[in-house]
C-alpha cells in the first residue's frame, strides 16, 4: 500500500498547471437583429472553460490559439487529480488501519 502510494505520488506532474474546469463548445447568437443566428444558424462554435468556483459555475471563452493549451493544463489537472484521489483512498485506509503517520 505504501509503495503503491509512493508510486502514485511520483506519477504527479507539472502542478503549476493546474487548471480546474471542462472545455465545452458553443454556438453563439450576436446582437445583430437580422443575423442568421437569429433563425438558429449560431456563430462558432467557440470553446469556453466551465469553471466551478466558490458554489457557483463560470464559463470562459477560450481564446482559438489558447486551446490546445488549455486542453493540456486541463487534461494534466484530471490526471493529478485523480492520482491524489487514489493517495487519500490509501490514507483514509491506513487512517481506519490507525497506520496513518
Ligand atoms: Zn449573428
Amino acid at each position: 500500500m505504501l509503495a503503491r502510494r509512493r508510486r502514485l505520488a511520483a506519477g504527479l506532474s507539472d502542478p503549476e498547471r493546474t487548471l480546474r474546469g471542462v472545455l465545452l463548445e458553443e454556438g453563439r447568437r450576436c446582437s445583430s437583429v437580422g443575423c442568421r443566428c437569429r433563425r438558429g444558424e449560431l456563430h462558432g462554435p467557440y470553446s469556453y472553460l466551465a469553471v466551478y468556483a466558490d458554489g457557483r459555475s463560470r464559463t470562459i471563452y477560450v481564446p482559438r490559439v489558447l486551446e490546445d493549451a488549455t486542453v493540456a493544463h486541463v487534461e494534466v489537472t484530471q490526471r493529478n487529480e485523480a492520482l491524489l484521489a487514489e493517495v487519500s483512498q490509501i490514507n483514509l485506509e491506513l487512517l481506519r488501519r490507525r497506520a496513518l503517520e
